[in-house]
């Protein structure tokens, strides 16, 4: 289809030889297109919001008119817009930050939030992550952190985005009290004697956030999308795809529309149910496009945790744990109902599944809800998909199932050791064994936005070497395969003839710099729709 459109629009160039000029040409440039057809080039014409042209200097330069602006990018490497295909936009009243390590003791968190609470003003909301050792400790609790803070609101979260822990403060703040039920899909956890004991599993910590988001006024809103856009901007991200905010969709979609930021954003939504509560799953999608630049659709579940807190769901006990293999957050025929309703609705499905038990439960309902050519044409998302046992490809493959990952996650490999075993640990992430089965790719940064880290990591492979990815894979992965993950294809994610002009000409060349370079790249110049965004002077 989009190749189509690139003919044509070629034809049109080549049969109307008066036909305007292009606004813009960028030449003198390492153009990596994405398009199989002609992978590189070395400059773009731009007319309106779209490539007009690719080609070489001669070429594109014998385009230009008297009107046309010249980027000379000196040599520099161009690439489409980065589209990273899952992220989140974490919305919370404004807040005091703990500086801990990855994975701190509780003894470091307690040092680091007794010396936060002398500058923080009473009532002021902390916030902090953890990992895996607080988790485990049994002491991690609310009463423990009432000790050390009383007169603050503090939340710390796990760094994987599964597990919260919370003081009385800020349960009072969100109103949660002894009364409150488990949600569906989640837990708020208690203590032997059954009161609340602040810790918060799945969807139950979805529902605080969800509610502490909810305290956050409106220009504090607008201003947390503006910022995360001016980061977004500067390292050559154009598009967005938003898995489930802290904010129900509305009110996300609402603020990012008024926020007016130079970023394609697609926002899912993601459904949760308060104990009692009515499923919102079945209500109709709210109206698609409330701007040109923001697309609402698409559904996001999340299936299970992950390997850090023994969540994620396995086939096979973890090896450092031999009773626990993690579980589903939803019982399977709660799955099914998800899956049977999206295979007769036009919305898109996105399953957040990390172990291999989770993501055959979600293959196993997506076989059993339909055929396999019509969900082909409905493209449901795994998101994550880590653990993707070898028997599970070809069945992922043959209901046209598609890969989101996030090469970040691969960087713990002391950890998957521990919590896998060599045996699993050589097939799990595979990135080269879903592209060589023909699984379409996507990358999302899921937390850290340098995507520049995120295409080293791919390539690297820390956890898995043989799994690992070209940095041109990586980068087709995150414009042209993140495109496919939205439908949009045919519109972005390659410079061709007839795509959008959404581009970003590198400080550095993301293809061959050295590994230790590679995370302070970033765009000199980032264009949106043949649009100038952000620019660092370095491209005149
Ligand atoms: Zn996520």
């Amino acid at each position: 289809m989009s190749r189509v459109a690139g003919l044509l629009a070629l034809v049109v160039w080549t049969g109307c030889a008066n036909g305007p000029s292009p606004d813009t040409i960028i030449i003198h440039a390492k153009v990596f297109t994405s398009n199989p057809a002609q992978p590189w080039a070395e400059a773009v014409a731009i007319r309106g919001e779209r490539v007009i042209a690719v080609g070489d200097t001669a070429a594109i330069t014998a385009l230009a008119g008297s009107s046309t602006r010249r980027l000379d990018a000196g040599g520099r490497t161009v690439i489409p817009g980065i589209n990273d295909a899952h992220q989140h936009v974490s919305i919370a009243p404004p807040h005091d930050r703990l500086s801990l390590p990855m994975d701190p003791t509780i003894d470091q968190i307690a040092a680091a939030l007794g010396a936060q609470i002398t500058t923080s003003p009473p009532d002021r909301l902390i916030k902090g992550d953890f990992g895996a050792i607080a988790w485990e400790n049994p002491t991690f609790t609310r009463a423990w952190l009432d000790g050390i803070a009383p007169n603050h609101a503090v939340m710390l979260t796990a760094f994987t985005g599964h597990g919260t822990l919370v003081n009385s403060k800020v349960l009072q703040l969100i109103g949660i009290d002894e009364s409150i039920k488990d949600p569906e899909g989640g837990a708020f956890l208690r203590d032997e004697r059954g009161r609340l004991n602040g810790r918060m599993e799945e969807y139950a910590q979805s529902i605080a956030n969800q509610r502490l988001a909810l305290k956050t006024d409106a220009a504090e809103i607008v201003r947390i999308y503006r910022r995360f856009a001016s980061e977004a901007s500067a390292w050559g991200i154009t598009s967005t795809q938003l898995l489930g905010d802290s904010l129900p969709i509305a009110e996300a979609s609402k603020r990012i529309v008024e926020a007016n930021i130079p970023v394609r954003m697609k926002v899912f939504r993601f459904p949760m149910r308060e104990a009692g509560a009515e499923t919102t799953d079945s209500r109709p999608p709210l109206p698609p496009q409330p701007s040109p630049l923001v697309e609402v659709r698409g559904m996001k579940w999340i299936l299970d945790g992950t390997p850090i807190e023994r969540l994620g769901f396995m086939r096979a006990p973890y090896s450092d744990a031999p009773n626990a293999r993690g579980r589903l957050n939803l019982p399977q025929g709660r799955i099914d109902e998800f899956v049977g309703w999206a295979y007769g609705s036009e919305d898109l499905l996105a399953v957040h599944a990390f172990g291999d038990a989770a993501i055959d439960a979600y293959v196993s309902a997506v076989e059993r809800a339909g055929r396999p050519e019509v969900w082909r044409q409905k493209r449901p998302r795994i998101e994550h998909g880590d653990m993707m046992a070898p028997d599970l490809i070809p069945r992922v493959k043959a209901m046209g199932m598609l890969l989101v990952q996030n090469p970040t996650h691969f960087t713990f490999p002391e950890i998957f050791v521990q919590r896998y075993g060599a045996e699993r640990l050589a097939w799990m992430q595979p990135l080269k064994s879903i592209l060589k089965a023909g699984i379409p790719l996507a990358i999302g940064s899921d937390g850290v936005t340098n995507p520049f880290i995120n295409i080293l990591a791919a390539s690297i492979h820390p956890a898995n070497p043989k799994e690992a990815i070209t940095r041109e894979e990586a980068v087709a992965a995150y414009t042209t395969g993140a495109a496919f993950a939205e439908f949009k294809e045919g519109e972005k994610g390659q410079l061709a003839p007839g795509m959008l002009a959404d581009l970003a000409v590198l400080s550095a060349d993301v293809f061959t710099a050295p590994p230790a370079e590679m995370e302070s790249i970033k765009s000199v110049l980032t264009m949106l729709g043949g649009r100038i965004v952000h620019e660092t002077g370095a491209v005149r």
